[in-house]
């Protein structure tokens, strides 16, 4: 017989784990379906060498529970990618989250049923069950994407994706290894295969601006007084994201010694606090020139072959316009006898055969391809799901000119269904544990609104989600976001509508517009009872 739920949630990463918790907690029978075989989501999928987060591990975890922030003990600045993990699967445990998921197990459907009001979800394992509300909690970095190289299928090596990485590791010893990738990913597996390597040639076709981390280990000392001041700090957070020491002065407004004094500081800090150095980086050209230029200098004065130097400087889109990397020992890797870049805006990959990789210009041999060239991002793991609404049209039809949406949090025609942190939401521009506390905790008032007041059925106006999108797009438009060929444009994936899909208006604005929303009865929403 097909089980009845109050709230279906796809996915048990850090969204799916909170809504299970939370929901649960409301008296709702509620069942998550996960792809992977245990919890953790990226953290689980990302098992690359070097991985870790860049939002520091203090912040880069739950609030919800003051018992679990105060006795759960971070070793580092930022995590490794196994620590983060450890904590998701002692969260799962802690919480009893787990009789509540079924793993490796893929929802395929998702068809919303309007004579009852009930979404029917469909899994790759033959499971059909109905809920109320469905909640895609299923990932704004979870579909990864292998390179169309021609032949690629043709290698007779091993090919990893650092989204995908085999849980028993990769063993690089004696071997020569194409990184294809500079992002993120690129910019942390890339130092440690190059120890591990015989040979490393990096391939790279737009290079990133990489600052350092300065990982540490984290003292007792920093870490008790953080937890000392938790609950001022994590309020802090819902406002700003990730508590970084945001500027308020323009760059061009201060001499250019000071400028640099600022740089050099906050270079030699570590992590994304960089960007912040002053209150015009993201919206003012020249202001981003200068700090480009400082990174340009940094490259040429870390990188010893002035070629390779001239290379790895990003030029044509401005800082930060691309998700800047946190990097550590990233220039100083091609200093290394063992590591070569190749540059494809010269010399681009023409095809792969059984053994080696062709550029126009070489016939590079190797033994390994890891690909770390990301993902089909915020909108990706959604057209992998057969998702239809109340008309029966399918919702990669609705967003074939981009994703439309009210909030980030619903579209119309689909009544009943959340995305957490997708397009339309401060999303991966924020701390996104932040961004996921803050969308669970509203769409769980919301369900209980619609319990309290009988209603079956929410679903966005369409003059509110128009305006929304609207909203997002002019938001977008005032900053330098949209002058990269970026993932968050969908740039990366041949075919992708260009359209910039996160909101830029900041985690605090978009908290208090929809806060304001509930608190007005759900305004620019359709509350219905259809029984
Ligand atoms: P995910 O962790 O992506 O979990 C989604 C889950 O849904 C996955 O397990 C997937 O298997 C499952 N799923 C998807 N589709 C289906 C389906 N159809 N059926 C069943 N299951 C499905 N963000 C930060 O703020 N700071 C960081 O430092 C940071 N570092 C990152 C490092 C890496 C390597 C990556 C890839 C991302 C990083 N992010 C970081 C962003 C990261 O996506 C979020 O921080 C967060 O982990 C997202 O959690 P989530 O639960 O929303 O999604
Ligand atoms: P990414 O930022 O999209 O980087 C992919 C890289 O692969 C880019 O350099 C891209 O080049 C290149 N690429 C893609 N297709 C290619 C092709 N066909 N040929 C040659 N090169 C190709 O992906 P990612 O590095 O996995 O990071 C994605 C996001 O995940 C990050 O931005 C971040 O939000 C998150 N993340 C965070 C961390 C962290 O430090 N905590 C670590 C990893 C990931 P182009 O730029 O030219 O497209």
């Amino acid at each position: 017989m097909t089980r009845q739920l109050d709230v279906v949630v796809v996915g048990a990463g850090f969204a799916g784990l909170y809504a299970l918790h939370k929901l649960r907690a409301q008296g709702l029978a509620v069942q998550a379906f996960e792809a992977a075989d245990d919890v953790g989501g990226v953290w689980h999928w990302n098992r690359y060498p070097g991985a870790r987060c860049d939002v520091e591990s203090l912040q880069y975890s739950y609030s919800f529970d003051d018992a679990l922030q105060q006795e759960w003990v971070w070793s580092e600045r930022y995590a490794q990618q196994g620590e983060i993990l450890a904590y998701l699967h002692h969260v799962a445990d802690r919480f009893e989250l787990r009789p509540l998921i079924s793993f490796g197990t893929r929802v395929t459907s998702a068809h919303f049923d309007a004579a009852l009001d009930r979404w029917h979800v469909t899994t790759d394992r033959g499971d059909a069950v109905t809920a109320r509300f469905c909640i895609m909690a299923s990932g704004s970095l979870s579909a990864s994407r292998l390179p169309d190289i021609p032949g690629i299928e043709t290698f007779a090596g091993q090919i990893l994706h650092t989204g995908a990485w085999p849980h028993h590791g990769a063993d690089f010893a004696g071997k020569s290894v194409a990184v294809i990738g500079t992002g993120s990913s690129g910019v942390q597996a890339i130092p440690q295969i190059a120890r591990s390597a015989e040979r490393l040639v990096v391939l790279q076709r737009t290079p990133n601006f990489v600052v350092p981390a300065r990982n540490q280990p984290l003292s007792d000392e920093k870490q008790t007084a953080w937890k000392g001041a938790y609950a001022d700090y994590r309020a802090q957070a819902r406002q700003v994201g990730t508590l970084y020491d945001f500027s308020q002065t323009p760059a061009l407004s201060v001499s250019a010694d000071a400028r640099e004094a600022e740089y050099r500081r906050r270079w030699e800090l570590g992590g994304v606090n960089f960007v912040h150095a002053f209150s015009d980086i993201m919206t003012d050209l020249a202001a981003n020139q200068t700090a480009a230029d400082f990174v340009h200098a940094r490259i040429r004065e870390l990188v010893d072959d002035p070629e390779t130097a001239e290379k790895l400087c990003p030029r044509g889109y401005p800082l930060g316009a691309k998700r800047i990397c946190v990097g550590s020992d990233y220039y100083e890797t091609y200093n290394r006898p063992n590591v070569s870049l190749v540059d494809l805006q010269l010399d681009p990959i023409t095809m792969i055969d059984a053994h080696s990789i062709h550029t126009s210009e070489a016939v590079l041999p190797v033994d390994v391809i890891v690909c770390a060239t990301g993902y089909d991002a915020l909108t990706g793991a959604l057209a992998q799901i057969d998702i239809r609404g109340r008309s029966g049209a399918a919702l990669s039809a609705k967003w074939a000119d981009g994703p439309r949406n009210y909030l980030g949090l619903m579209t119309a025609d689909f009544p009943n269904m959340f995305v957490v942190t997708g397009p339309g939401s401060p999303s991966v521009l924020v701390n996104m544990v932040v961004g996921i506390e803050q969308h669970i905790d509203w769409i769980a008032g919301c369900i209980h609104h619609l319990a309290q007041t009988g209603a079956t059925r929410i679903e966005p106006e369409p003059e509110a989600e128009d305006a929304w999108v609207q909203q997002v797009n002019d938001a977008a438009e005032s900053t330098l976001f949209v002058q990269a060929n970026s993932w968050y444009l969908g740039a990366n994936i041949p075919g992708k509508p260009r359209v910039f899909m996160p909101f830029v208006g900041g985690i605090g604005r978009y908290r208090a517009i929809c806060d304001a929303v509930a608190a007005s009865g759900y305004a620019g929403f359709q509350i219905a009872n259809g029984d």
